[in-house]
Order: structure tokens, then C-alpha cells, then sequence
């Protein structure tokens, strides 16, 4: 008889949990042969490479980096790290803001002869905040195929980790970096009903959030660093809370501002006509229902009608004790 030895089931269990977790790579390895057996049609590729962590690549953007005539990227020597780390061979050239108005002729020449483009930037999604929209603007209009791939882009990532309202959002990427057009900027979306999101150079950080809470007040808001790498981190609170804590904060990394929608209010005639009655002591009404009605986010002829109505009100209780006379 032979008997089972004393720990044959933990044995077992060990290999058939090992053999479990093989499988994905497995099927992942398969996917990816069958991507590479099949031709990939000339066009232009947009295709999302990581934001920090290279497992996050996608099977399709390996496939088509690997089969694409050539890659266009932000700087070679950079996205040669992601392509050296997967074995992807395809030439690597330079397409960025300064040499775009250059290289588009000749990417364009390459659409027409049937070449497979491929367009990366350092990390992320291009064209959001990165290089390709005049490329891709000119690509549609020849009538070339134009294919995006999908995969990170810091944005979604910190709204969906942020834990602020992801119904509606507004993507308003880098903010001007000097302070006057900054405010104004800010200014200019603090009605915005959805998140904001903004993109911002780890110098800027502090000063950003500080503009930002001095414009919109108190609202709850994120700040998101170092997403998918070692040493994410990510800070909730109130704008004026996360602007005291700046000073402790690295200025280094990667940051994400995020910043919740305006609470809704109900604007009534009574409100509008209290900051008329405030502002008219020193402006102009055109003047002072421009500035109101950018304020409480409303229509500017509706402020300007009931600042003439006010106007004319006051000018007749003036008027009165003459009439009485
Ligand atoms: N196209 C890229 C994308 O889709 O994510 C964004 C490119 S933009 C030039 C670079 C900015 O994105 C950084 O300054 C930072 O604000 C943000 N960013 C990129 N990677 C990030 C990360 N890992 N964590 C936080 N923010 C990141």
C-alpha cells in the first residue's frame, strides 16, 4: 500500500495556485502572438504607453510598437528605456513641439506611401497636454487611418483616485505660469460645474495651489504625486488646507491638482441686486455686470437689467421729495 505522504495536499495546492497564477501570463503571452501574426494596416498610431509603472502597457500598444514602421516619440532616448525593457526593435525619431512643423512633410510622405506610424510621448497619452494634435489634424484631413490605443494618462488616473466628483470633469491642463494670467485663468473656470483638473511642474506646486484656494476658496480637493510609481501619494482636503501644508511638501515628482465643483446656489434677483448695490458705488453698471455675472456664473443681460431697474429705483426715491414740492 502506498501510503500518501503527510503534506501531498498542501503540495498540491501550492502547485495547481502557482499553475493559477502562470495562467494569465500564458493567455497574455498568446494574445500577444496572435496581435503580431496579424498585418497591421498602414495609418497612424496613437499609442498610451505608462505613466510611471511599465506593467501598465497595454498587449495592443506592445503589438503595434513592435510591428509600426517607425516610432515617433518626445525624446529617444527616453522612450528607448520602455521599447529596450519589452524587446521592441522598431526605429525610434524625435517629433516635439520644436521639430513638429519639420518632421509633419515628411510623416505626412510616409501616411501616403502605406508606412505604419506610431506616435508615443514620454509617458501617458499623447496629444493630452503632449505633442500630435497638428499631426493627427493634418492625418485626418489627407484621409489617412488614424487609430488611437488606449491606455494611462495621469488625468483619469488621479480623478478616479481622488474621490472627488467623477460625473462631470473639466480637463484644463497647465496653468499660465505667471501669477497674473494664473488668476485670471482661474477665474475664468471657477464656474465650470465639473472637477477641474490641472496638470502643474513640481516647482509651481505650492504657488498653483495657493492661487487656486486664494480664487476659489475652501473647496474640497486632491493632490495626486508620483501616480502608479513606489511612492504615490495622494492628499485630500480643502484647497486652503493643502495650500498651508505646502511648505512640507517635496518639489519634486510628478503632480496632479485636482479641485471639486462650485456648490450649487440658488441665484436669486435679491443677490444680484446686493452686489450691484456694492459694486455700483465704484464701477460703472457695465463694468460691475460683467464682474457679477462672471461671479455667480449668469447670464450678463440678466444682471445689467436689474442693475438699470436698481439704478432707476434709487435715482426716483432722489427724485421724490422735488415731486412732492
Ligand atoms: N500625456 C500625458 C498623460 O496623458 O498623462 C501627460 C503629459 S504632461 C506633459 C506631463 C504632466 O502629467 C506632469 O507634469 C504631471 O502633471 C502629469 N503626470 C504625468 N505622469 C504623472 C504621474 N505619474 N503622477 C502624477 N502626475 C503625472
Amino acid at each position: 500500500m502506498i501510503s500518501e505522504p503527510p503534506n501531498a495536499p498542501q503540495t498540491a495546492t501550492r502547485t495547481s495556485e502557482a499553475s493559477n497564477l502562470l495562467m494569465p501570463a500564458a493567455r497574455a503571452q498568446a494574445e500577444v502572438a496572435r496581435l503580431l501574426a496579424e498585418p497591421l494596416p498602414p495609418g497612424l498610431y496613437l499609442v498610451a504607453t505608462p505613466i510611471g509603472n511599465l506593467a501598465d502597457i497595454t498587449l495592443r500598444a506592445l503589438s503595434v510598437l513592435a510591428r509600426a514602421d517607425i516610432i515617433y516619440c518626445e525624446d529617444t532616448r527616453h522612450s528607448l528605456t520602455l521599447t529596450a525593457h519589452f524587446g521592441i526593435t522598431t526605429h525610434l525619431a524625435p517629433y516635439h513641439e520644436h521639430n513638429g512643423a519639420r518632421e509633419r512633410p515628411k510623416i505626412m510622405d510616409s501616411l501616403a506611401d502605406g508606412r505604419r506610424v506610431a506616435l508615443i510621448s514620454d509617458a501617458g497619452t499623447p496629444l493630452i497636454s503632449d505633442p500630435g494634435y497638428k499631426l493627427v489634424r493634418e492625418a485626418v484631413a489627407a484621409g489617412h487611418k488614424v487609430e488611437s490605443l488606449p491606455g494611462p494618462s495621469a488625468a483619469l488616473v488621479a480623478l478616479t483616485v481622488s474621490g472627488l466628483p467623477t460625473d462631470a470633469f473639466f480637463f484644463a491642463g497647465f496653468l499660465p505660469t505667471k501669477t497674473a494670467a494664473r488668476r485670471a485663468r482661474i477665474m475664468e473656470l471657477q464656474q465650470v460645474p465639473s472637477t477641474l483638473i490641472f496638470f502643474e511642474a513640481p516647482s509651481r506646486v505650492a504657488d498653483t495651489i495657493g492661487d487656486l484656494a486664494q480664487v476659489l476658496g475652501a473647496r474640497p480637493a486632491a493632490l495626486a504625486r508620483e501616480l502608479t510609481k513606489r511612492f504615490e501619494t495622494i492628499e485630500r482636503g480643502s484647497l486652503d488646507a493643502l495650500a498651508a501644508a505646502g511648505s512640507a511638501r517635496e518639489p519634486r515628482g510628478e503632480y496632479v491638482i485636482l479641485v471639486s465643483p462650485p456648490v450649487a446656489r440658488e441665484i436669486t434677483d435679491e443677490l444680484i441686486e446686493e452686489q450691484l448695490a456694492e459694486a455700483l458705488e465704484t464701477q460703472t453698471l457695465r463694468d460691475a455686470s460683467k464682474v457679477i455675472a462672471a461671479d455667480l456664473g449668469v447670464p450678463k443681460s440678466r444682471v445689467y437689467d436689474l442693475g438699470l431697474k436698481l439704478r432707476a429705483a434709487i435715482r426716483s426715491s432722489f427724485a421724490a421729495p422735488d415731486d412732492v414740492s
